[in-house]
């Protein structure tokens, strides 16, 4: 059914790179299989799942919307891939996103823009903007998304989906093309919060093929989702950075006065950092995706261009192979970490970085979670931003501080803001109180 609404409809939203229709049948055939033989098929069985195409999958393409990776072909599953695929899930394609992860509208990706469902003439959002649309559309109930700066809750919030963005480290990113290896971290979009507490429950735990996996359980999500919020503590942080509609902080306030009729106490607590989080993020995640991207050489993965020697060649396939957007974050986080100026801005940011931790720490002495937008706009039409990187750049001034800090944060749908768009407020929690932060967003939806 999944497959035959992708054939009717994805010609228009363009949210596949590619569809897996035979594997997915193929699995789909395994799970009935085990079924048909009394076994268990797991707690996921049967369900389709749509991937953001910059996790691997042994055979099938996985090009980080990139012509850098054209013809690759993973030889391993991600971990999350693995991990989905033994709760029996059913991968139903890989999904389009910015190239490399890199930006707020799906609009730089290599293969052309994804549409969003609700209205065609916006953006999705990016850069998991495949995923986001996939679930909005009706392609799969459940998909995967990567979020660097916020590339899992903007575009949930512009989709009117749900995406979490779980604590730095509850999810293996073995198997997830590095963007910033410090802030990356895969996480679900669904069209509920109880299927983002399934979703994340099957995806979270230790993985030794990861060094920075937690080494913690993870506690089971699904039975906190109808405890209310009676005696918690909602933060309310003073001086949030402006240019938020007007319909947006409209809803944010409602969702600050529906919890609070609910039996939350609303605290007002400062986080003077939060807004330099922007500016410490555009030096900190340049430098690593610097680093990250060097090994596409033309000699391990996917295109070469040729040239009378190496180095040529190297040049040749990098200039033909990487996008605007991509050859901008290289030239940026190799600048940054030139010998004469790593102090002045890579150092300088990751100051700020351990400031944005400590503001945190004290405001979680005062609440349980904090609650802001996931996105100051809600979705704009394609082309209104690709001239001017900056105004880009400003969609994801309220998620970075959570990639930072490394907190679990997500975006949950709470009304409708200019031409009956979605609007999406955003809760983070402390490290590994996802717990708590779906309790919360269960109270909102
Ligand atoms: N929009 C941000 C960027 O372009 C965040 C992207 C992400 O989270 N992958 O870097």
């Amino acid at each position: 059914q999944h497959l035959a609404t992708i054939a009717e409809t994805d010609d228009e939203i363009r949210a596949f790179n590619y569809v897996m229709a035979d594997e997915a049948r193929r699995r789909a055939a395994a799970v009935d299989a085990t079924v048909a033989a009394g076994g268990d098929p797991g707690p996921m069985a049967g369900v389709p799942v749509a991937l953001k195409d910059n996790m691997c999958t042994r055979g099938v393409p996985t090009t980080c919307s990139s012509k850098i990776l054209d013809g690759w072909i993973p030889p391993y599953d991600a971990t999350v891939v693995q991990r989905l695929a033994d709760a029996g899930a059913v991968f139903v394609g890989k999904t389009n996103l910015d190239e490399f992860a890199m930006g707020s509208s799906t609009e730089n990706s290599a293969f052309g823009p994804t549409r969003n469902p609700l209205d065609t003439s916006r953006v999705p959002g990016g850069s998991s903007g495949g995923s986001a649309a996939a679930v909005a559309a009706g392609y799969a109930p459940v998909s995967l998304g990567s979020d660097t700066g916020g590339s899992i809750r903007q575009p949930a919030a512009l989709c009117g989906v749900v995406g979490v963005k779980p604590t730095y480290g509850r999810v293996s990113r073995l198997g997830l093309i590095a963007f910033g290896s410090s802030l990356d971290q895969i996480g679900p979009f669904t069209h509920t919060v109880a299927d983002a507490a399934l979703t994340l429950q099957t995806i979270c735990g230790h993985d030794p093929g990861d060094s920075t996996s937690i080494p913690e359980p993870t506690p089971d999500y699904s039975s906190v989702l109808d405890r209310g919020v009676d005696g918690l503590r909602i933060g309310r942080i003073a001086d949030l950075p402006d240019g938020a509609d007007p319909d947006v902080v409209a809803r944010t306030d409602e969702a600050f006065a529906a919890l609070e009729a609910a039996g939350a106490t609303i605290v007002d607590v400062e986080v003077p950092a939060f807004t330099y989080g922007l500016t410490a993020y555009y030096l900190i995640a340049p430098a690593e995706a610097s680093s990250n991207l060097a090994r596409f050489d033309g000699v391990r993965y996917g295109l070469r261009v040729d040239g009378a020697d190496v180095e040529e060649m190297m040049r040749n396939t990098r200039t033909a192979g990487f996008g605007d957007e991509v050859k901008r974050r290289i030239l940026l986080g190799t600048y940054a970490l030139s010998a004469g100026y790593y102090d002045a801005y890579y150092g300088k940011a990751l100051k700020i970085r351990r400031l944005m931790a400590d503001d945190f720490a004290r405001a979680y002495q005062q609440c349980d979670v904090l609650l802001s937008p996931s996105s100051p706009s809600v979705a704009f039409p394609f082309g209104s931003k690709t001239a001017d990187p900056f105004a880009m750049y400003l969609c994801d001034t309220y998620t970075i501080p959570a990639n930072l800090t490394g907190d679990p944060a997500m975006s949950v749908p709470f009304g409708t803001g200019a031409d009956d768009l979605p609007v999406g407020v955003q809760i983070i929690a402390p490290a590994l109180g996802e717990s708590v932060m779906l309790q919360v967003a269960a109270e909102l939806e």
